[in-house]
């Protein structure tokens, strides 16, 4: 059988890109698909494998070349070098600067290929197209996959430069990035490959064995369920809007359960050996460990399972557990955690939570309803606390349940809710309706961004014990008209109980300084998410000398404070931060002196540009709560 990819010039397959990318938008799918369709025809009637081809179609799926190590940043550095440009240049500056708005044209900035191509175009004397077939693109791209220094990168790049048109090299650059920008997805074009594609790579995501075993379009194949080894396309969560959960998922009872953060894994176990593979099917199990003697994860794992189970695929999230603080840690520490010398019990380590059981012992579960999948679990291990943990659920019925839900969970810092239909078969590769995804920041903002001013702090628990984790913010009780009204008329602040005077009448602090001059704040609301970790540091810490314990016997006199929940420190004013918050809703409350509050608040940034002074006014807030409610 005849090679195409032998023959046939890469510069057609750049055209047909060109096509494709022309005509994106929802309207012209069909017109894609049919030009793709007639692309494949031809090249199955000149004969070979449509891989080589396909794979250029779908880097990100081609696990065949695995990452190429290389960045846009990296990406610019080897062309202003291969281009021999003066970083300082023009050119070099836009190469460099490429996700800049006004060193790049604002067409294409941000798109670091086309930010090329124009770079490209203007030092070009490459006319007409290249001869490159297919085949030396892909020998080509090998060599760039192999390269494992910088030079060798570079050699590639530059001979990619020597005998590629400007055109050429936006989409091989594309390529090697792995985002074609071409607006279609893997779905669309593996069911234009194969009607049974699509089934296929859900089970084994190994688009080689995909396109190798459904070379005939005319001959249909059974697609058997998932097998252990085979990392397969996990459900996913479709993002849906609360109040429009409960008629989605058209179910009597609901499960709620939290959205950790840390990486999708499946683990696969089959006679005490063990693989673990990533969403994307990127296989980790150097890191985790195949068999009890290797890794940061199996040698402690191995031995929890029933001993009539031999075979089993698991799918959940690994996130990193620290004995030390019984928490969890951000994921982002896992290699940290790893490196830790610490004695075994106390080392922080990856901690497997399991949320669904898809395989045992030959028998593939993804067409059983959850309820019945999940119940199995405690049947086939037990949990090992720090180590491999069954994920909580709760049962809900209402809108209310979740909204409760979302709260604690906002509370507590948490990256959102999962809520799944007990009914539901496992979808693979799928973005479902039946499992539903709520954040925070997805629920619709009803009201605007308000610029409060933090005037007390709560410590944390867990990794954040010791900080200051949550913050009470305020609003100013009146607007400042002109800044010598707070002497002129301090008596219109001296309306809390608790203060104290000194001898001349006027407002003092526990650590006696003078408040006179301080405007009146009331209590308005508390944020606890949102925020980086570096955010809460200069939120926390920087200003470390100047929070002061809160003696509820003696409120500071500028601020009025609801005695249910009073804050561990303060802050004065003048030493502390506006901070811009969004919410969804202002909902009335007894637990601030405001008599409002947010529902769901976030932190957006901290106002650098405002003082105590710019803060907002009860009044503003009873106005803007006035207008959501309208909207
Ligand atoms: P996001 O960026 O919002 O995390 P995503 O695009 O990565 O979303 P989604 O389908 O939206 O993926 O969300 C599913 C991801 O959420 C999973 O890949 C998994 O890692 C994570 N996740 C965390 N907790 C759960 C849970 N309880 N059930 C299912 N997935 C969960």
């Amino acid at each position: 059988m005849d090679d195409t990819s032998k023959h046939e010039r890469f510069s057609n397959f750049c055209s047909l890109l060109e096509t494709l990318q022309k005509k994106t938008g929802r309207s012209t799918k069909l017109f894609q698909k049919d030009i793709i369709q007639r692309y494949f025809n031809k090249w199955k009637l000149y004969g070979g494998s449509l891989f080589p081809v396909i794979r250029l179609l779908l880097p990100h799926i081609d696990k065949k070349r695995l990452n190429y190590r290389i960045k846009e940043k990296t990406l610019s550095k080897i062309y202003v070098n291969v281009l021999c440009l003066p970083p300082e240049s023009p050119d070099g500056r836009t190469l460099i600067n490429w996700r800049i708005p006004g060193k790049a044209k604002m067409k294409t900035v941000g798109d670091f290929a086309s930010v090329l191509y124009g770079v490209l175009l203007k030092r070009s004397t490459f006319t007409g197209k290249s001869i490159l077939t297919i085949a030396d693109i892909n020998e080509k791209l090998d060599l760039l996959n192999q390269a494992e220094s910088f030079e060798q990168q570079k050699d590639c790049i530059r001979s990619f430069y020597t005998t590629l048109t400007p055109l050429e090299q936006k989409w091989i650059v594309r390529i090697i990035l792995k985002d074609l920008k071409i607006g279609l997805t893997e779905n669309s074009i593996l069911n234009i490959y194969h009607p049974d594609a699509l089934n296929m790579f859900n089970v084994c995501s190994d688009l080689y064995e995909v396109v190798e075993s459904l070379n005939d379009s005319s001959k249909r194949i059974e697609i058997e369920g998932l097998s252990v080894f085979h990392p397969f396309q996990p459900m996913l969560c479709e993002r849906i809007p609360i109040n429009s959960c409960l008629k989605i998922l058209n179910t009597n009872v609901f499960y709620i359960e939290n959205k950790l953060d840390g990486e999708r894994i499946q683990l696969h176990m089959k006679d005490g050996e063990f693989q673990y593979w990533s969403r994307k099917a990127t296989q980790y199990t150097n890191a985790y460990g195949s068999n009890k003697n290797e890794g940061t994860l199996t040698p402690f794992i191995y031995d929890v399972f029933n001993p009539s189970i031999d075979e089993c695929i698991l799918d959940g999230e690994m996130l990193v557990y620290d004995p030390n603080i019984d928490d969890f840690l951000p994921f982002g520490s896992l290699k940290t955690a790893i490196l830790d010398q610490s004695d075994e019990k106390m080392k922080r380590r990856p901690c497997f939570v399991i949320f669904d059981v898809l395989y045992i012992n030959g028998k593939c579960l993804i067409n059983q309803p959850m309820v019945n999948r999940v119940k199995l679990l405690p049947e086939i291990m037990k949990e090992k606390y720090g180590y491999i943990m069954f994920h909580k659920r709760e049962e809900g019925k209402t809108t209310s349940d979740i909204i409760k839900a979302l709260e604690k969970v906002i509370e507590l810092h948490g990256e959102g809710l999962v809520i799944k239909d007990p009914n539901s078969n496992y979808e693979l590769g799928t973005r479902s309706k039946k499992w539903i995804k709520i954040k925070p920041e997805y629920v619709n903002s009803l009201c605007d961004e308000l610029d409060v001013l933090i005037v007390g702090g709560y410590y944390g628990n867990g990794y954040r014990r010791g900080r200051i984790s949550h913050f009470l913010c305020a609003v100013l009780k009146e607007k400042i008209e002109n800044e010598n009204n707070y002497d002129k008329n301090e008596d219109i602040y001296n309306d809390n109980d608790n203060e104290i005077k000194d001898n001349n009448n006027n407002n003092i602090d526990d650590n006696g300084k003078s408040n006179n001059n301080l405007p009146h704040f009331v209590s308005f609301c508390k944020f606890g998410s949102g925020y980086s970790l570096d955010e809460l540091e200069s939120l926390s810490k920087e200003k470390n000398g100047n929070w002061k314990p809160l003696d509820p016997k003696n409120i500071p006199s500028w601020l009025s404070l609801e005695k249910k929940d009073l804050p561990d420190v303060y802050i004065l004013p003048d030493q502390s931060q506006i901070v811009q918050l969004k919410a969804t809703e202002i909902v009335p409350s007894v637990s601030y002196s405001a008599g409002v509050t947010l529902r769901f608040p976030r932190f957006e940034k901290i106002r650098e540009d405002k003082s105590y002074k710019d803060c907002l006014t009860l009044k503003e807030l009873l106005q803007l709560q006035n207008l959501s409610s309208g909207r």
